[in-house]
């Protein structure tokens, strides 16, 4: 209470008893001005009460001591909330409008999937139009499988490529970053220039290639004969001979290499996938990894799940597979081991190489399924190595939407597993009935 109201209060109180000391009845005349006061206060906080709930009314009720300086501080933080307010929603407003005008798609997406808002870009590479299509699921707006699953798994390290639905010749690169609490942003850039510039390499490899074959051959060809013609061709010609026939083996081996990466490039899954029974495959990969092994008596162990198949292409698999093999033999040294195993368990079906060779340094690891990478070159090239094997594996792997996971040591031996999904799987019973070694 201020002084005034204190003096007011005082003031009505003593008249009241003086009035009612006069009449003779002080007591009465003190309660029934209390009840006066007690009635205004009452109306002066009605009257206050409804002008703080209408936002409207901007005038504040006329008072006087504490309650008009409760009015006037109340009018006060109006005040000062409705200016921060219009700054908020000015700082918001040219917000929307920068997201709006972002060249790259972007939805913000709710835990269910559901649009909340999106900008101008989603609309012309997404066909999404905001605030039309707000709460409608991003997945039945935009109809490919591929997006289904990657909005489903919700995984902030992923990015996915797919074609415009508004334009099919427009390729988008999509991601999903976290946003506030239970909201998501999506994101789609658009790549097509990249897209362009990788179909361009590509077809010029391929071409290349395919530009080599024919004259490779032709090489290969006058060479064999040339060697075969011992009578006319002169002894000081043999080497280099030998020589020009082994580099043009291994240009065509390189050639063909090239023209089967380019080939898994270009398309990205298995068109016709068939039952491929890996045990059998993996015997006669064996057989052929000991010929390679040669006098270097490599001990090699084979444990299989006979009946386990996979849905695949058999020649792809068979090359994936093999490429592994023979890496194991090629860097791993004289009496080494060499474990293959074909198992299945709750995660899919996987097929291992393990050996106890020179191993692959921490720093290479992530870059050694790069074409061409090898981590000692002339080492790779003594036995012929184009540094594409492990490429190939990769992309025959991603076509049957397996993976490739490599663990190793430097001196200590390497661990090559590809790991195949469930839905890869045919046979669904388990029979452990080779164990060949
Ligand atoms: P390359 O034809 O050179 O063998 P790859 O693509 O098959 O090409 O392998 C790339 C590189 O990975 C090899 O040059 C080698 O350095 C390394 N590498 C592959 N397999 C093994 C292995 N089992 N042990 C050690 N290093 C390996």
């Amino acid at each position: 209470m201020l002084p005034k109201d204190i003096w007011r209060l005082s003031l009505i109180a003593a008249l009241a008893v003086v009035i009612g000391a006069v009449g003779g009845f002080p007591g009465t005349a003190l309660a029934v001005a209390g009840a006066i006061y007690i009635a205004w206060t009452h109306r002066n906080l009605r009257r206050l009460l409804s002008w703080v709930r209408d936002p409207k009314n901007h005038e504040p009720p006329e008072h006087e001591g504490i309650f008009e300086e409760l009015t006037l501080e109340i009018d006060y933080l109006r005040e000062r909330h409705k200016k921060r307010k219009k700054k908020l929603q000015n700082y918001l407003k040219q917000f929307q409008q920068a997201t709006r005008a972002l060249p790259d798609a972007t939805v913000v997406l709710d835990e269910d999937g559901a649009v909340q808002w999106a900008n101008d870009a989603a609309g012309r590479y997404l066909g999404i139009r905001w605030p039309d299509d707000v709460n409608q699921r991003i997945t039945n707006l935009v109809r490919l499988p591929a997006l289904r699953d990657f909005v489903l798994e919700r995984d902030e390290t992923k990015t996915i490529e797919i074609t415009s639905p508004t334009d099919p010749n427009r390729h988008l690169s999509v991601l999903l970053a976290p946003y506030s609490r239970n909201q998501w942003l999506f994101v789609a850039r658009d790549v097509t220039q990249l897209h362009r510039a990788n179909q361009i390499r590509s077809d010029f490899v391929a071409n290349v290639s395919h530009e080599l074959r024919t004259p490779i051959t032709v090489f290969r060809g006058y060479l064999e004969t040339m060697e075969r013609q011992t009578e006319v061709c002169p002894p000081t010609w043999r080497t280099p001979l030998v020589h020009m026939a082994e580099h043009a083996e291994r240009m065509q081996l390189l050639v063909e290499e090239l023209l089967l990466l380019s080939r898994l490039e270009q398309e990205p899954e298995v068109k016709d996938p068939q039952p491929v029974a890996v045990g059998e495959m993996l015997a006669e990969i064996q057989k052929q990894a000991r010929r390679l092994s040669g006098g270097r008596e490599h001990i090699f162990t084979l444990e299989a799940e006979a009946a386990l198949r996979i849905l695949g292409a058999e020649q792809e698999i068979y090359s994936a597979f093999s490429n592994l093999v023979f890496n194991a033999v090629h860097y791993t040294p004289t009496k080494g081991v060499i474990k293959i195993r074909w198992f299945k368990d709750a995660a899919g079906a996987h097929f291992e190489v393990q050996d106890n060779g020179i191993g692959i340094a921490e720093e290479h690891l992530d870059r050694i399924t790069e074409r061409f990478y090898r981590v000692d070159v002339s080492r790779a090239r003594a036995y012929g190595g184009t540094g594409l094997g492990l490429s190939i594996v990769k992309h025959v792997l991603a076509r049957h939407g397996a993976t490739l996971a490599i663990k190793s040591r430097l001196g200590e031996g390497s661990t090559f597993r590809c790991d195949f999904p469930p839905e890869a799987i045919v046979s669904p019973e388990v029979v452990r009935l080779s164990r060949i070694s």
